[in-house]
């Protein structure tokens, strides 16, 4: 008898999870037809009245589907909706209060739906599921990206929500409502350290699966091997009741036979080769979905290439948080293999939020004033670092070649190598590397920055990184430590894919674009566009603004100023509290200067789609790129690419972001003097059209050059090269 499920028979605790639609019953075409009849419901007794078993069904669906099961099964518990509603001990009960903050998103789901007929918005308890199946399949990819830019930016504001992506639908839920917490509730209704059996067919299921522990068995139901975190398969739910019949027929006769007729298979094979590349950031970019290829950003187009070429794999956080968490899911994608696993519970606040976002964001951005640190935190660094780099090795065995990415993992090179990681690992920061004297006031710069030199090439965006990583080694460490930096770091800026922009920019206007022109008319259009960081400068930018139209009046009522922001990292408080200085800010700007047919600033507090943004960069007279530190600055490249050779526009670019060093044509400003950006602007407003077209002409063949493709693949070639 198979040792993976032989002690199911003899344990003498036991609990059984049991997903009800494709795993106990057959589909029916919806699930009010979908009913347990009297094989199932026999069953179901025989499997309650065992000693030692406990018994649950948890189902995905609503309440009042499941609602007439439990007095039909008096033995068992249920839990609905994922685990939302759950029944025990004669009653059903919410496990969390509604979500009516989903009523704002469902409000604009269901907007977004009416523009694509045959799209539905269903309302859930605890989650929202905009579904697009019925939507002609020229338009999935345009739903889609529309949901999904929307839901992603009303997340940015609104914790323990979270998006899954749903065979097309989109489904937006509690972070809670899941099958993991429902089966960690059916596991303490059993006796203490029972064992638990899970089956299930779904993609929810897989939260079941993920939640299990040592010597616990999870069975997929599915015809043909998938991935999955279950470790047996059951082709059908027939199947399943063959199973559960020789469970029975064990458990009480002990060492019963395995009927002839019960398929139990293995789970679909890991891919048989490891992988030769890995891409490593914290978190896993969005899954390309639909039939049609999707769009996907920057830094995935330029390493697409090199990824399929290698049978490449991604690595990363999905999103979600789970308990346990870090159990590996590994799914083949069109052009590389995606590894996903969840964070342990603690990690979003102590990890990502707290150490990444609070000590080490401000630290590399130069803003000591911002700083907090806190041992807790630094040790969840630590531990994430080590488990990243335990994924790698399980991922990808100890050959591959791994190239991390960014300042979460600065230690992940160190743990790789200590796990006996043998291939090349690379690192690249995409944000700023500071001074010594900045980079030492966290108290564990030493031993990071010498983890750090354990990677084999160390890429930077600019060559004063470059400078200030090179003299904080020899700084902290000494010479030996300056000479093995000097030896890893390469200056290798990163860039976009400007022909996109370029092509974006010229289509016919989109309906948004469009009415901007019109509100616009004659006056020029200056715009910024940013996440709403403190590391951007947008306050300072509007004073400077103010100051142009304070200094030169004749400016007024000619120019309008157009900031759009997006939503970042709501849970750090200062970002709420630089929301409402803009916001104040915006208020007496436009009370101060506006006039009865002008508004000064308009502030979007909201995020477009890139191609929306070429429009916008095109019909813009002044770019306005102001950051107070920034790694590189990608909006900057964009605007140059999306403009009209012919007669573009100017960009006002700030010293202190990476992308000024190969851009001195750019009008450099210092975004700090008020002064300074308000002449600056004045003078990129007065600009001859000969001056514009030679200053683009010059910034136009940088941004062709450092593309994002020639990053990727000159960091690629160097790596293999060491
Ligand atoms: N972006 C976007 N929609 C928006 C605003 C920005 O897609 O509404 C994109 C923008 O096109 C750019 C990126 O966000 O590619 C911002 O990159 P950047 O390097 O300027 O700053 P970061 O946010 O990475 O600090």
């Amino acid at each position: 008898m198979n040792a993976e499920w032989s002690h199911l028979a003899t344990v003498s605790h036991l609990v059984v999870a049991l997903d009800l639609d494709g795993t106990l019953i057959p589909f029916a075409p919806t699930p009010q037809d979908a009913r347990v009849d009297g094989d199932t419901a026999t069953l179901l007794d025989a499997l309650g009245d065992l000693p030692g078993v406990t018994v649950g069904i948890i189902s995905g669906r609503p309440r009042a589907l499941i609602e007439d099961l439990p007095a039909r099964f008096p033995k068992l518990s249920f839990a609905a909706e994922h685990g939302v509603w759950r029944f025990a001990d004669g009653a059903w009960s919410a496990q969390m209060p509604p979500v009516p903050q989903l009523d704002e998103i469902a409000h604009t789901l269901s907007v977004l739906a009416r523009r694509h007929p045959g799209a539905l918005v269903e309302r859930k308890s605890c989650s929202v599921c905009l579904h697009w199946r019925r939507v002609d399949a020229e338009h999935h990819d345009q739903i889609m990206r529309e949901a999904e830019t929307a839901v992603d930016e009303w997340l940015e504001t609104h914790r323990g929500l979270e998006r899954l992506p749903v065979t097309e639908a989109l489904e937006v839920r509690h972070t809670a409502a899941h099958k993991g917490n429902a089966l960690a509730w059916l596991r303490g209704r059993g006796h203490p350290g029972a064992t638990v059996l899970a089956i299930g067919d779904d993609i929810t299921d897989e939260d079941l699966f993920v939640s299990l522990r040592e010597h616990d068995l999870g069975i997929l139901v599915a015809d043909v091997p998938r991935r999955t975190q279950a470790s047996l398969r059951l082709p059908s739910p027939a199947a399943v009741h063959r199973f559960l019949r020789w469970l029975i027929e064990a458990r009480l006769r002990q060492g019963s036979l395995v009927p002839e007729d019960l398929v139990v298979q293995a789970r679909a094979p890991r891919p048989p080769t490891a992988a030769k590349l890995i891409v490593a950031s914290n978190r896993l970019p969005a899954a390309p979905s639909g039939d049609r290829k999707r769009e996907v950003g920057g830094l995935v187009s330029a390493l697409l290439p090199a990824l399929s070429q290698a049978g490449g794999m991604w690595l990363g956080w999905s999103g979600a948080e789970r308990d346990p968490g870090l159990r590996l899911r590994i799914e083949d994608g069109e052009s590389f293999t995606r590894a996903q696993f969840d964070y342990p519970p603690s990690w979003r606040d102590k990890f990502y939020t707290g150490f990444c976002n609070q000590s080490l964001w401000p630290l590399l951005h130069a803003f000591p004033g911002r700083v907090r640190y806190l041992d807790d935190e630094w040790r969840c660094y630590l531990d994430a670092n080590k488990a990243y780099a335990d994924l790698l090795i399980q991922a990808g065995g100890v050959t591959a070649d791994i190239w991390i990415q960014d300042f979460h993992l600065m230690l992940a090179g160190r743990e790789l190598r200590r796990g006996g990681h043998r291939g090349r690992i690379g690192f690249y920061l995409h944000v700023p590397f500071p001074p010594l004297d900045l980079f030492e006031t966290m108290p564990w710069a030493a031993e990071v920055l010498s983890a750090l030199l354990e990677y084999d090439r160390i890429g930077l965006q600019c060559q004063r990184w470059a400078d200030n990583l090179i003299i904080t080694a020899r700084g902290l460490l000494g010479p030996e430590a300056e000479h093995r930096a000097r030896e890893r770091v390469r200056v290798n800026p990163v860039g976009i894919d400007p022909d996109r922009f370029a092509e974006a920019a010229q289509r016919p206007p989109d309906p948004e674009v469009g009415s901007f022109d019109r509100l616009l008319g004659d006056r020029k259009l200056i715009l910024g566009v940013d996440r709403l960081d403190y590391s951007k400068g947008i306050p300072e930018r509007l004073e400077g603004f103010a100051m142009l139209l304070e200094r030169y009046p004749e400016w007024r009522n000619k120019v309008s100023f157009v900031q759009v922001s997006v939503p970042t990292r709501s849970e750090v408080p200062e970002y709420a509290e630089l929301r409402t200085r803009v916001e104040t800010l915006v208020g007496r700007i436009n009370g101060a200067y506006g006039e009865a047919d002008w508004v000064p600033v308009r502030y979007l507090y909201r995020s477009y789609d890139q191609d929306v943004l070429a429009q916008l960069y095109r019909d813009a007279a002044v770019g306005l790129v102001t950051p107070l530190r920034d790694g590189m600055n990608l909006v900057a490249k964009e605007y140059v690419a999306a403009q009209n050779a012919a007669d573009p526009g100017v960009l006002v670019l700030s010293k202190f972001c990476g992308a000024a060093e190969r851009m001195p044509l750019a009008v450099l400003t210092n975004p700090y003097h008020v002064d300074g950006v308000a002449s600056d602007l004045d003078c990129a407003l007065r600009m001859a059209h000969a001056d514009r077209v030679a200053r683009h002409a010059a910034l136009r063949s940088t941004v062709w050059q450092d593309t994002a493709s020639a990053w990727a693949q000159s960091f690629l070639a160097d790596l293999r090269g060491s």
